[in-house]
């Protein structure tokens, strides 16, 4: 492993504070207990961390709600929202290098990535709703003369955000920064398994301006912290992103106790056809790999399903695996690692035995297939392509690992019908010259983001989100806004 003394120097100084942040304050668990937070990428112990239960959530909506109910945010004018909102973001990028590099200790990506992505986008979210929030009208309603009907978007109220741990701190952005926008108090409950960068952005939103109450920080396990806010009574809405498992156990608590809005961003196992008549072969293949490999494929978008027409598959199989050795795993944080650390134990045994699952099933192995052993220790896994047929498991399920499912294909519906044969809608592909074949095959997947002859279109202004068992609702662009307002009407008599 290349050393790079700078960022590990860095990671030997750095001190965690676990503990929660509740109603502007650092605490611990009521219940006094923590969990040990091990890093992937060395399963060295960074730091014990509160492991919030019930107890922890009801003093953190209480805080919540008195900051709802006293309006000291949601009275606050949308520009004076705006102002601490951009603050906010400014801060993000001025600790930024801290907060990367705690992304990478905490959940195993390369440094080069949580300094460029994962920094970036939260600070550029951030500032996104700060400065959409004093740009948005209500309306007027085109009712009869004797009477003015005001339709207006008022905050939900408290909102619980629980997110997964794969990008722990732009997931936990899409949610707050939209939620906060809108005035709504948040309680913010991370990923046992990357819990750090959450943490923190609830210190800096205090030093921000955000008032003490308004955004707190629950760490802990889901079936602990994660399903008391769930079934909490005082919890206005539940913004979720994380495993169609865990959102349809959402669904069912927001239900069971008061029917609270439940929001659900899930998984995906997204299909990326490319046709022979691709544009660009080379530009098709780069995505393909970049894309699956990307964030050591521990991406609900990663198009792990590649459809490639007859034809070409040979060739295009021949150049993706030679695109292979530049994903190789290694430290990260080495500034030039572009795959790192598996998340965790369980995470990486979940890969393994998907990959064991497609040798077993006679799916054909084209490349990788291995664990990686670093001398450090940690969790690393080859990036790995597999020949497969569309029943196969790793064909059907989330693998949430850089393991990439190549099918051929001869007709382009039979190729739409086998990417839509999933429970799954969240994103797709297709790849070709012929634009009545790119907006006939687009209409026809059943994806929430479909792009045509490119894989890697993402930008805060759009909306983000999944048909089927990929969820509903829509994180990022004005849409989310929806998802924390209530709509409410009110009729005027005039005269
Ligand atoms: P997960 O469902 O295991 O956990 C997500 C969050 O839910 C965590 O904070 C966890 O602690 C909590 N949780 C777990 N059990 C709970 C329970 N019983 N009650 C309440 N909360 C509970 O998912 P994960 O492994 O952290 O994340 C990976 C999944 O997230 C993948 O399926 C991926 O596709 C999905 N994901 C989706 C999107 C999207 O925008 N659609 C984005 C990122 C990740």
């Amino acid at each position: 492993m290349t050393e790079n003394t700078s960022w590990h120097a860095r990671a030997a100084a750095l001190t965690i504070d676990g503990r929660a942040v509740i109603n502007g304050k650092r605490t611990g668990a009521v219940s006094g207990q923590t969990f040990d937070k091990l890093s992937p990428i060395d399963g060295r112990l960074l730091g014990q961390v509160a492991r919030c239960d019930t107890a922890d959530v009801d003093a953190a909506v209480q805080a919540a709600r008195a900051a709802f109910d006293d309006r000291r945010w949601a009275g606050k004018s949308p520009a004076q929202r705006k102002r601490i909102l951009i603050k906010f973001a400014d801060l993000v990028q001025k600790y930024g290098p801290e907060l990367a590099l705690l992304e990478t200790l905490d959940m195993g990506k390369p440094i080069k990535y949580s300094q460029s992505v994962d920094v970036g986008s939260t600070a550029n979210c951030l500032r996104w709703y700060g400065e959409a929030i004093d740009k948005v009208y209500d309306e007027i309603a085109p009712t009869p003369a004797n009477s003015l009907a005001l339709i207006t978007r008022e905050p939900v109220g408290v909102v619980a955000a629980i997110v997964p741990w794969n990008y722990p701190m732009i997931m936990a952005a899409w949610k707050i920064a939209p939620a906060l926008a809108a005035g709504n108090s948040v309680i913010l409950k991370p990923s046992e398994k990357s819990p750090l960068t959450a943490l923190r952005l609830a210190d800096i939103a205090l030093e921000a301006g955000v008032p003490a109450g308004v955004f707190n920080v629950l760490p802990g396990y889901g079936n602990e912290a994660g399903a008391a806010l769930a079934l909490h009574m005082d919890v206005d809405c539940i913004g979720f992103t994380g495993s169609t498992r865990t959102g349809k156990l959402i669904v069912q608590m927001a239900g069971q106790s008061n029917l609270k809005l439940a929001w659900t961003e899930l998984g995906g196992k997204s299909a990326n056809i490319v046709c022979a008549d691709c544009p660009d072969l080379d530009k098709a293949v780069a995505a393909a790999v970049g894309s699956i490999f990307f964030n050591q494929g521990e991406s609900c978008n990663a198009p792990s399903r590649l459809f490639v027409e007859e034809s070409i598959k040979d060739v295009f199989i021949a150049k993706a695996l030679a695109m292979l050795p530049r994903f190789q795993p290694g430290d990260p944080l080495d500034e030039a690692t572009v795959m790192g650390a598996i998340v965790d134990a369980t995470q990486m045994q979940t890969v393994m035995g998907y990959i064991a699952a497609g040798k077993s099933e006679g799916a054909q192995l084209l490349g990788g297939g291995e664990a990686v052993r670093l001398d450090t220790g940690g969790y690393y896994v080859q990036p790995t392509i597999f020949g497969v047929d569309a029943g196969m498991t790793i064909a059907r399920e989330e693998i949430f690992g850089p393991v990439l499912s190549v099918l051929g294909f001869t007709d382009i519906a039979e190729a739409v019908q086998q990417a839509n044969a999933t429970p799954y809608g969240l994103q797709a592909a297709v790849w070709t010259s012929d634009i009545t074949k790119a907006i006939q095959t687009a209409r026809a997947l059943r994806a929430g983001t479909v792009h045509v002859n490119q894989y890697d279109g993402d930008d805060i202004t759009v909306p983000f989100g999944g048909y089927k068992q990929s969820g509903n609702g829509r994180d990022k662009s004005l849409h989310a806004l929806d998802k924390y307002t209530e709509l409410k009407t009110t009729w005027i008599q005039v005269g």
